[in-house]
């Protein structure tokens, strides 16, 4: 059995493999800068990023929720797609038997030209925008206004010469953003706007899960991309066992996949590559999306 870190017994399942899935995570977006919320970088002023994305958080502070979302989308915004976004964008292009789910709000993998048929967005985008009331539908997709709305424009600032933020300084005192200063739903006039991101605790689109049970379960799976994700983010990460059980052969790419900690997860048949995304998903891939040209793309068809 070949090491799991060997590129070329991998190149070679890759070859035979034609049903394949993957989870994607912050990790993937990593190397475009922007930050992970587990490890370092987890933190947002003083706040742990993970008790700001809940429903609690935006009831008992609109404001500062929102200015932590206008903050990310300002920065998402800013950012590019990496090698390793593009290079998901040729598999797909490439397999039409290629499935991506990405756990990443930040709307880089569209931005690589993903083909939408084949990215399922688990926990939606930052730049999409619903009302906070449950019983009203109202959505509207690809709003990328920067700041978002008035109040919120002290996330949007540039600093020169890579100065820190003034906002990001927990020793900063920011202004208090009342619920007058944030744009109410046009539908119901009584929620607030808010992002139409899935916050812990709730649930994912019925839909769209349904959508990938039906594409799972339709035949078995030859291979499991697991990117960049600390896959401790329930439904997403029970799609790995899921595709373990239809046959998967899993394939871990993440800085710490061959810590000690880490390799219990390793059955044999599987690989795990310690390295950034960004440069190795490219290298992984290449028997199937070749080499980038000298602009960073692959070849379109
Ligand atoms: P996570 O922060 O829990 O884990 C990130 C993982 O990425 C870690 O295991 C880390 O070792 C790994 N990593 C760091 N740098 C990497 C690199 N260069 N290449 C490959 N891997 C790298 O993130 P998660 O598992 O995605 O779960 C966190 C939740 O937060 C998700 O629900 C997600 O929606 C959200 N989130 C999204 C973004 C984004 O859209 N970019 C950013 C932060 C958090
Ligand atoms: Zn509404």
């Amino acid at each position: 059995m070949a090491a799991h870190n060997d590129v070329e017994a991998f190149h070679q399942a890759l070859r035979s493999s034609r049903r394949i899935l993957a989870l994607c995570g912050a990790g993937l977006s990593a190397s475009s800068g922007l930050p992970t919320f587990r490890g370092a970088g987890g933190y947002w002023r003083n706040y742990d990023a993970t008790s700001l994305a809940t429903v609690r958080a935006f009831r008992t502070d609109p404001g500062m929720v929102w200015l932590f979302y206008a903050y990310r989308r300002h920065l998402a915004l800013k950012a590019e797609p990496n090698p390793g976004h593009r290079a998901l964008a040729a598999l797909a292009r490439r397999n039409l038997d290629f499935m991506c789910l990405t756990q990443n709000v930040d709307n880089l993998s569209p931005r690589a030209q993903h083909p939408s048929s084949q990215l399922k967005c688990l926990h939606g985008s930052l730049y999409d925008i619903k009302c906070s009331n449950e019983s009203c539908d109202w959505i509207q997709r690809g709003n990328f206004d920067d700041p978002f709305c008035a109040a919120l424009a002290p996330a949007s600032v540039d600093m020169p010469n890579g100065e820190p933020l003034p906002l990001l300084d927990p020793y900063h005192r920011v202004k208090h953003i009342t619920e007058d200063e944030l744009p109410k739903c046009p539908k119901c006039h009584r929620g607030l706007q808010r992002p139409g991101v899935v916050w812990f605790g709730e649930d994912l689109d019925s839909a769209m899960m349904m959508d990938i049970s039906a594409w799972m379960n339709a035949e078995p799976l030859d291979l499991m991309f697991v990117i960049g994700t600390s896959a401790q983010v329930y439904p997403a990460a029970g799609y790995i066992d899921k595709a373990r059980k239809r046959g998967a052969r899993i394939v871990t790419i993440n800085p710490e996949a061959e810590d000690e900690a880490e390799m219990f997860k390793v059955n044999p048949g599987d690989f795990a590559f310690g390295k950034d995304a960004a440069e190795y998903l490219p290298l992984l891939l290449e028997p199937i999306i070749g080499k980038p040209n000298a602009d960073g793309e692959f070849e379109m068809s």
